[in-house]
């Protein structure tokens, strides 16, 4: 199960970027041509995430969507299957210039507790 792999990395850059604080929520941006089931990720991330800074945060997945860059007439368009194709001209030689990223897109940790002096 590839989301068990892709859950680890986030908890590994997440928790860099945690830094011992507590995490409320991350978001990851999930390119469309890496497949991640949204649901399998959410679950691999709260199996994996128990017993660590990490756990009890919610893991939010954005998909987004691929886009290619023709080859041939130098469009660029968004994708929404297989093949992937130029919607300009319809050729097959095709770049992806996006979709096939996995990104920490954001954390969201606690405040650190406001020292209230009494005296
Ligand atoms: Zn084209």
């Amino acid at each position: 199960m590839h989301e068990l792999a892709l859950a680890e990395s986030v908890l590994a850059i997440a928790g860099a970027h945690a830094r011992g604080r507590r995490v409320r929520r991350v978001t990851v941006a999930a390119g469309a041509l890496r497949q991640v089931v949204p649901g399998a990720l959410t679950l691999a991330f709260a199996l994996l995430s128990a017993g660590t800074p990490l756990a009890g945060a919610e893991l939010e997945v954005r998909t987004v969507p691929a886009v290619v860059r023709c080859r041939d007439c130098g469009a660029s368009s968004e994708q929404d299957g297989f093949p992937l194709a130029c919607a300009a001209c319809g050729a097959l030689d095709v770049e992806v210039t996006a979709g096939e990223q996995l990104l920490v897109e954001e954390l969201e940790v606690e405040q650190e507790a406001e020292v209230s002096h009494v005296r």
